[in-house]
């Protein structure tokens, strides 16, 4: 092997430039010569490629967002697609990709390895952390603290006007981020869609604290809760209860920042070892950190499997 490629793909998550910049300077290292796509597999049909050196990812580690842009592409879904951009990748002699980004971009990128023959290794990027195979993706910790941030601020005007807040975060379909900031922040409840949400429960909870004093309440609740979103929950809860509730749905600020230590550290970690992956014939794979060690899985075991939430975290977010 001698060139190969990198690209983010999908939803941008925080440490996708420090995983760049960690799989370009692999490469060069072990002698590879190595293209950037932009656009993920937008730039990949549209031939979109450029030569990386090692000063092209300089201060870079810092940065959210990911200086090869990303993008999600419906001509990919096709054969069609596929096909134009794995010629693409013949014309610039590329022998191996490496994809940046969740599960979506792990579905085009074994799909590509599967139909064309070539050697694929995914990097886990999502702020959801909602791939199997990897205790975190790389732009969790990011989007927890910084989600723990803004419910910090939540509280204290919650505390100051003795108000009901919920508080949505992002997911998808999946709790990781919910169950961890609301342990973190110490909300009075977490609602996510691995367990049944309650919320006559939720409201006797409420009610409960309010008749002893404590009038600062704080419910996190998952994008892909099954009881709905902020919005819905906030009006149900009124209706079976009578409380009134503020809402703050988060957003995109969740995606965005300079990356925390653990992403900077995950995504070098994680950049480097996808080169030697490809170099040692691993595709299509995807590479993850299990208690502290690099690994491989298949590919489609990713999103195949499902990842479990921690049950000391459930039991805990119940508790507190
Ligand atoms: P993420 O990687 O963050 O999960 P998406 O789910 O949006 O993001 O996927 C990113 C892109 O990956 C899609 O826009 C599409 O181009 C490609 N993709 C996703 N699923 C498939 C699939 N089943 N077959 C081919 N390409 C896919």
């Amino acid at each position: 092997m001698k060139k190969i490629a990198v690209l983010t793909s999908g939803g941008d998550a925080p440490g996708m430039n420090a995983c760049i910049r960690a799989t370009v300077r692999r490469a060069l290292n072990r002698g590879l010569s190595i293209s950037g796509i932009r656009k993920g597999y937008e730039g990949l049909i549209d031939n979109d490629f450029v030569e990386l050196k090692s000063s092209d990812v300089s201060n870079i580690i810092q940065r959210g967002g990911t200086i090869l842009h990303t993008a999600r592409s419906e001509r990919f879904f096709t054969l069609e697609g596929r096909g134009r951009a794995a010629a693409n990748l013949e014309e610039h002699e590329v022998e191996g990709l490496v994809v940046i980004g969740g599960d979506g971009s792990f579905r085009g990128a074994d799909a590509l390895a599967t139909e064309y023959s070539i050697p694929v290794v995914g990097v886990p990027a999502t702020i959801d952390n909602d791939l199997w195979g990897t205790d975190l993706t790389i732009g969790f910790d990011t989007a927890v603290n910084t989600a723990l941030d803004a419910i910090d601020k939540v509280r204290d005007t919650a505390a100051a006007h003795d108000r009901l807040f919920i508080v949505e975060v992002m997911g998808r379909s999946a709790g990781f981020i919910a169950l961890e900031v609301g342990v973190g922040a110490g909300a009075e409840a977490v609602l996510i869609p691995e367990t049944p949400t309650d919320l006559e429960k939720v409201c006797a909870k409420v009610k409960d604290r309010v008749s002893r004093g404590r009038t600062s309440n704080i419910l996190v609740v998952a994008e892909g809760d099954e009881a709905g979103n902020a919005f819905e929950i906030a009006r149900k809860i009124e209706d079976m209860s009578g409380l009134k509730s503020r809402i703050t749905v988060l957003g995109h600020v969740q995606r965005g920042g300079s990356p925390t230590t653990t992403d900077r550290v995950l995504a070098s970690k994680l950049g480097w070892a996808a080169v030697d992956a490809l170099l040692d014939g691993a595709s299509p794979c995807m590479i993850g950190e299990i208690s502290s060690s690099i690994t491989h899985i298949p590919l489609r075991d990713s999103w195949t499997k499902r990842k479990q939430l921690d049950p000391l975290l459930i039991t805990l977010s119940e508790n507190l």
